[in-house]
């Protein structure tokens, strides 16, 4: 065809599956089913590269109408009909198909060929006026639409007005003459011509318009979101007609090789007969479902049995088939991959490695880590949140902060959901403007957290992704009013105690209940199998952060391989440990103080003499029972801390016997564990004020808060009211100024991390000791201990050789004292960029290094993420000047290039230093990817995430980058 011009036009016969650049998914489809002997009415491909050629200069490139001539002559051949001849008129259709499917995003026209004449020539030799009038008008509506925007909403009040409360099929032919004698002058008015007569004419046409709808203002949009390149242009498919709308005996249909919510095998589908193409989807009449055909047309449902199968076979993947009968025979429009829920992706995946179809490496990466995702959360029922949709009980949509859904009373007091969620195990939704650290035994016992305030790491948010609850923050739409106990939508209400439905996945949310379906790990069998088919293909190794026994145990059921980030801090702030912890933090730094000024005073003294000498003892006597009181406080609290942080180790120990547990210790600057100190402020201007007339703090009170307060002042003067506001003034005030004293400019910057145990190195000796004992004693109950010393923020290797040398004496001392050996590492975590510069000095200090990315991304751009966030890097994001958000996968260019840097260097000087990431990057797929290349022994996640990661980490093995854009 065509001499030395480009090929523009492939015959079906021609094309493959292969061809999908060229042909587009559509025409590579039809092309491999005619292939496949299966009954596809002949047609040809008219080549993407056309598309992109007529997208470029406005017109069709040079040789490709007569390619299509010689296409169309081949369609007539075969159909044994000529285009345009009135005796027996050929009439095709001209289908859109683009490499990736765009659903409803370009256009189709179906019986081009019809005019005055051929339509009688149509009438006569099907015996069957009626359906030839009736495809006339439906190509006169559907050409003025497409080709030339006229509006479809005029076209079907014309229809609406002849038929009445009839059905379509009932109008008899004079009718349907009508009907095209109307729709021919609605056109001519909108389009300013006649409806071409010309077949040839129409075709041209015709294909020109699939051509421009890649250009479309929705198409090109529906691209971008979805990541399709814009250069790839669609192809244009010319086939020719056969007819669902020909009789009871024919009609049209939609098919999966298999249910594609469960996966179950069986073919599944929708048939509507006497019908034409776009009816079913349309939804005007009610179809047949598929296995209904079984008994009414046998013959039929044996056929599309028999087709089903082949194709899901040849494909070695689930299809999703259209197709129309003519008068009895079946024939084949087209067929894709099947999209699918999560579970059918699985169990699909699943069941077709085990019938031989598929490797299971091949399965494994049919799977998306989204799907594990997905099928590991409660999830809302959906054809309950469109009944709640279309109730009107949509309220608004706020930041999808923490996925999964859920639904419960609403209750605004944390204290109150624990009661419920707790004592009377009711579901609740907690909603406060914004949550804090005093609000997390609530969190702990609500089903889902909604808030008005804060964003992607607001408390809320963090807390529950760490909890794997669902959480909608941020809803700004939403005004929380405590004292009223309700909050307000527009002009709804939602009051304490009714019921709400939030979903955590979308950040949507709605008034009253919307049933979930909760997950089960253990339940979820071909998961399991799938995951355990993926940790043989994966070389990276998934661990998970964990800070108590709960969340390791349920790690480890996940299949975690070790924790890679105890964090110690969470537990110093449960309720009964915080005044002990206050205690200590507030003795702290006089503690130092005094310490380091009797060391002077002792030197001075031995260098005295005479009275100065009396002097001296005099004043260290004095400091000497500061200090003891000080010493006290500082010491004894931290010993109580010590017992307890000990059970802590056991457990966490215990519960990992045989695995690694990096255990960090103790990072946030001091004051994070105190009271805020505008709330002091607040608290002692009130006191001060109620010092005259303490009645004063009753009769302002108004919030709840206020309430809370009368009652503690109360408590602390022991139901007197008076004098608990002297008693708590004083307190109060003594906090007040330990907080102002401690206050930093910028706390990311500034006393914590490794500063604070060289500063206070009895806290961490304290927590190494505690690690010790427990880990001592584990052993010698028969436990396999592997405790690793982390040591957070280190920026010169003279930190962690200060740090490390004297708490690994620390944990020589303990082992010699219990007279157990226990393995163990020191390490650090990797989250300053200077480390990262001289990670072969800090490697000979160091047996293992943690990437703590959430930091290392912070240091690196220089963004404090929760000024970044909310301010303007979701901005960014979304006008793209920011290709995503750091915080959620790895920047390869920037913290990717250090983390590297920092493999090579550090693995140079200690070549079997262990690395890992702990960031919450290491739940996320794309940054998996990234530290399987960076060459990184594993990636530690929330237990939650492991699933996900064991996927995510075996697709990096094996390649997926290619399958997952193939897939979409
Ligand atoms: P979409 O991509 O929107 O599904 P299609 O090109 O598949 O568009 O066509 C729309 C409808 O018309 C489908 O139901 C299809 O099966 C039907 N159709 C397309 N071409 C023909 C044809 N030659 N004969 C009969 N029906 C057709
Ligand atoms: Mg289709
Ligand atoms: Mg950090």
């Amino acid at each position: 065809m065509g001499g030395d011009l480009p090929k523009y036009v492939y015959l079906l016969e021609e094309g493959a599956a292969s061809m999908r650049d060229l042909l587009g998914g559509k025409g590579a489809g039809l092309a491999e089913m005619t292939r496949l002997g299966l009954p596809v009415p002949p047609g040809f491909t008219i080549t993407t590269k056309a598309c992109v050629a007529y997208g470029r200069k406005g017109r069709f490139p040079p040789g490709m109408s007569a390619q299509v001539e010689e296409g169309l002559a081949a369609i007539e051949a075969r159909a044994g009909r000529t285009f345009g001849d009135p005796a027996n008129p050929l009439l095709v259709s001209v289908r859109s198909g683009a490499k990736f499917s765009m659903p409803g995003m370009m256009d189709t026209v179906l019986n081009i060929g019809l005019n005055d004449e051929t339509v009688r020539g149509l009438a006569d030799r099907t015996g069957n006026e009626r359906f030839a009038w009736d495809s006339y008008r439906r190509l006169i509506a559907m050409f003025g639409r497409i080709v030339h925007d006229v509006n479809g909403r005029a076209f079907e009040d014309i229809l609406e007005r002849v038929k009445g409360d009839r059905k379509d099929a009932d109008l008899n032919p004079d009718e349907l003459k009508d009907v095209v004698r109307a729709f021919k002058d609605l056109y001519q008015t909108g389009v300013a011509r006649d409806f071409p007569q010309s077949p040839k004419e129409q075709l041209r046409e015709a294909i020109g318009a699939v051509f421009r709808s890649w250009n479309r203002k929705r198409a090109v949009d529906y691209r971008t979101f979805h990541k399709i390149p814009h250069d790839l242009g669609t192809a244009a498919n010319v086939q020719a007609m056969v007819f669902g709308n020909m009789g009871p005996d024919s009609g049209t249909g939609v098919a999966f090789t298999r249910d594609p919510s469960t996966g179950a095998k069986g073919i599944f589908g929708e048939y509507l007969a006497n019908a034409q193409g776009e009816d079913v989807v349309a939804g005007t009449r009610n179809p047949l479902k598929i296995s209904q055909l079984r008994a009414t047309h046998p013959d039929l449902y044996e056929q599309l049995v028999r087709g089903a199968r082949l194709l899901e076979e040849h494909y070695r993947d689930m299809q999703d088939i259209e197709f129309t009968v003519e008068q009895g025979k079946l024939w084949m429009l087209q067929t894709r991959a099947g999209k699918r829920a999560a579970r059918a992706a699985v169990a699909i995946a699943v069941d077709m490695a085990r019938s031989g179809l598929l490797t299971e490496e091949e399965a494994v990466l049919r799977v998306e880590p989204s799907h594990v995702v997905q099928l590991l959360l409660p999830q809302f029922d959906e054809t309950a949140k469109e009944a709640a949709r279309r109730e009107d009980r949509y309220l608004a949509t706020g930041l999808n902060a923490s996925p999964g859904a859920a639904t419960g009373y609403v209750v605004f007091d944390p204290d109150e959901a624990e009661r419920l969620g707790k004592v009377e195990k009711k579901p609740v939704v907690l909603v406060r403007v914004e949550t804090s650290p005093d609000d997390v035994h609530g969190i702990l016992h609500s089903k889902g957290i909604l808030t008005s305030r804060g964003g992607a790491t607001s408390h809320a948010a963090v807390v529950t992704r760490g909890l794997g609850l669902p959480c909608v923050a941020g809803c700004e739409a939403i005004h929380v009013d405590y004292d009223a106990g309700a909050f307000t939508v527009g002009d709804k209400v939602v009051r304490r105690g009714e019921f709400l439905s939030i979903d955590g996945s979308t950040g949507e949310v709605f008034a009253g209940r919307i049933p979930t379906i909760d997950p089960d790990y253990e339940r979820e069998e071909d998961l399991q199998t799938l995951l355990g088919w993926a940790d043989e293909a994966r070389r990276l190794e998934v661990w998970a952060n964990a800070d108590y026994p709960r969340d390791a145990i349920r790690a480890r059921a996940f299949g975690a391989q070790g924790i890679g980030l105890c964090r110690t801090e969470h537990m110093f702030f449960e309720m009964d440990r915080l005044p002990v912890v206050h205690d200590m933090i507030l003795a702290a730094p006089g503690y130092r103080r005094v310490a380091g000024q009797t060391k002077i005073l002792r030197a001075d003294l031995e260098a005295a003499k005479g009275e100065r000498r009396a002097e001296l003892a005099k004043r260290l006597e004095t400091l000497e029972a500061q200090g003891a009181d000080l010493s006290r406080r500082y010491l004894g609290s931290l010993e109580k801390l010590g017992a307890l942080q000990r059970e802590d180790f056991t457990g966490i120990l215990r519960a990992m016997d045989g695995l690694p547990v990096i255990i960090r210790l103790i990072d946030p600057p001091l004051h994070e564990f105190l009271p805020n100190y505008e709330s002091l402020l607040v608290q002692v201007t009130k006191l001060s004020m109620a010092r005259e007339d303490a009645r004063l703090l009753v009769r302002t009170a108004r919030s709840e808060e206020d309430h809370k307060f009368v009652e503690e002042v109360e408590r602390a003067g022991g139901g007197d009211l008076a004098k608990g506001v002297e008693v708590l003034l004083a307190k109060t005030e003594f906090f007040l100024e330990a907080v102002r004293a401690m206050r930093e400019a910028n706390p990311m910057l500034g006393l914590r991390g490794c500063r604070l145990g060289i500063v206070f190195p009895e806290i961490t000796e304290m927590q190494v000791r505690a690690i010790f004992e427990a880990a001592c004693r584990l052993k010698r109950d028969g436990v396999d201990v592997q405790p690793e010393i982390m040591i957070p923020l280190v920026g010169h290797v003279n930190e962690l050789k200060v740090a490390r040398e004297a708490l690994e004496a620390v944990a020589k001392r303990v082992m010699e004292r219990e007279g157990v050996r226990v393995a163990y590492k020191f390490g650090t975590m990797i989250e300053i960029p200077r480390a990262a510069l001289t990670a072969d000095e800090i490697a000979r200090h160091a047996e293992f290094f943690s990437f703590g990315t959430n930091d290392l991304t912070q240091t690196t751009a220089g963004y404090s993420r929760d000024d970044a966030e909310p301010k303007f890097l979701l901005d960014y994001v979304d006008r793209g000047i920011l290709p995503f958000n750091p915080f959620q996968t790895i920047d390869r260019e920037g913290v990717g290039q250090l983390m590297r840097m920092c493999v090579q260097k550090g693995r140079r000087v200690r070549p079997d230093l262990e690395l890992g990431i702990c960031g919450e990057h290491g739940g996320d797929p794309d940054s998996i990817a990234f530290c399987h290349e960076a060459g990184l022994d594993y990636v530690s996640c929330s237990p939650f995430r492991v699933p996900v990661a064991r996927l995510a980490a075996a697709h990096a093995k094996l390649g997926s980058e290619l399958s997952r854009v193939e897939d979409r």
